[in-house]
């Protein structure tokens, strides 16, 4: 019996106790390699020393203290280590709890922007399909996935949603990935337009896709190329990273490796690694200057903003990765580790796609390969996968569901930074080995 209102109503998950390194133990004594880091959350492994050291310092000295009365040395210091290593023109933090709440505040931040300016005619906002920027009402009126948002659709704000970069799928064979970008970039472009001149805030999007379609790396020139087209148009560009932010890819943005920065930027996951629940939006100095000068108040505001204990622990986790170098050991360990998923998976007759960048790798599932036809939905590939993977002491992140009217299935794999090289060939045995038992099962 349990009193926990679970995801899952009718099954409670196994029970976790106790986590170290890249490992966490559940009450029967079972151990599991976590290699989606949670749903990549997971950047220093369990246990840190260091954090767990700088939490409990901080809960010593102050464990809260409310926003509208104080600020802390703690928040200060983290959002200047934030600003310190921020794509450019980012000029302040604010700090939140998760990855929703950053895009709450982002949005809010993104329309109070244009209020200010004097252009309350700014209502709508472009995002993608197949994206996932949280489950709140705002963030699922900007997020692109059909079977999260049909519940709660008569009470979202409209939005417009564009193309994803899904090269696998939707790159035409006549055109080179710079041509697909640019065709990509027209659409957001023709979707501005018709909304009317003036009348769009900002277009959203995961600079690489994460939780709806497998991981999603644009290709050369689209993100330089939709920078472009927001300039144009006055349009703000907003990027979530809250998935793929962090060093998750390689570098501390993902953005930083498409030679642009956006204009509000929105962290979460890896930015506490997953020892307490916070995240961020950055906001350029262009935003925070008319706010200023305009109201000077940002009509928002949580309880836990800037809370200390969250702070310190995201402050320690960012010291530790450049401490450690390792941003260097994503991008060289995620190369190989990138290798090896092909080695072991790329002529798999059930695999149509392999993908990512760093530590944030994609697996998509076909059940015909020369098709790319999809598995039927009702085989729940995704789901067993999930199951038979545990079974054999892995932690994978598979999803599926019908996007548009397609249905996929992916595995998201997502290890912590600290990973060792054995610990990720072994993630790759075990994922190798249960991709083959459930896809041949179902095929
Ligand atoms: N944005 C992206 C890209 C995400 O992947 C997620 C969560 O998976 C969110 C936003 C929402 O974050 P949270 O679950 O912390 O609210």
């Amino acid at each position: 019996m349990t009193h926990v209102f679970h995801r899952h109503l009718r099954r409670t998950p196994p029970r976790a106790v106790s986590a170290n390194g890249v490992y966490i133990e559940d009450a029967d004594g079972r151990r599991y390699l976590d290699a989606s880091g949670g749903a990549a959350v997971s950047s220093l492994g369990h246990g840190h020393p260091d954090v767990l050291a700088a939490m409990q310092a901080q809960m010593g000295q102050l464990a809260y203290a409310h926003t509208s009365f104080f600020t802390t040395d703690v928040a200060e210091r983290l959002a200047d280590e934030l600003i310190r290593t921020a794509p450019q023109g980012m000029s302040h933090a604010y700090l939140v709890s998760g990855g929703s709440e950053a895009i709450e505040a982002a949005l809010k931040m993104a329309r109070q922007y244009f209020v200010e300016l004097g252009q309350p005619e700014r209502t709508h906002f472009i995002a993608r399909r197949q994206s996932y920027h949280g489950n709140t009402l705002g963030a699922l009126a900007v997020g692109g996935n059909a079977w999260r948002r049909e519940p709660f659709a008569p009470l979202l704000m409209p939005a417009t949603h564009v193309a994803p970069c899904y090269p696998y799928r939707e790159q035409r064979p006549d055109e080179s990935p710079e041509q697909y970008g640019q065709r990509l970039a027209s659409e957001l472009e023709a979707a501005i337009v018709a909304q009317g001149p003036g009348r769009v805030i900002a277009f959203i999007a995961e600079t690489v896709g994460g939780a709806t379609a497998g991981v999603l790396t644009p290709v050369p020139g689209y993100f330089k190329a939709v920078r472009s087209v927001c300039d144009r148009h006055g349009v703000l560009l907003i990027l979530d990273e809250v998935m793929c932010g962090m060093g998750r890819t390689g570098s501390l943005y993902a953005c930083e490796q498409e030679g642009i920065s956006p204009d509000l930027v929105t962290v979460a996951k890896g930015l506490g690694g997953g020892y307490q629940p916070v995240g961020a939006v950055l906001a350029g100095k262009h935003i925070v200057e008319a706010m200023s000068r305009g109201s000077g108040f940002f009509q928002h505001g949580h309880t836990y903003l800037g809370h200390p204990v969250a702070c310190a622990a995201a402050l320690a986790v960012q010291r530790v990765i450049h401490r450690d170098g390792l941003l260097g050991k994503v991008r060289d360990d995620g190369h190989r580790f990138g290798e090896w998923l092909r080695e072991a998976l790329g002529e798999h007759p059930h695999v149509g796609d392999i993908r990512g960048r760093g530590f944030f790798w994609g697996i998509e599932l076909v059940a015909d390969r020369a098709s790319k036809r999809p598995f039927d939905p009702a085989l729940a590939v995704n789901a067993r996968l999930k199951g038979d993977a545990m079974q054999r002491g892995l932690l994978c992140y598979p999803f599926g569901g019908t996007v548009d009217g397609l249905h996929g299935d992916h595995v998201l794999l997502a290890p912590p930074f600290v990973a060792t090289q054995d610990e990720l060939r072994e993630a790759v045995r075990l994922l190798a080995a249960s991709v083959d038992a459930v896809t041949r099962a179902a095929a």
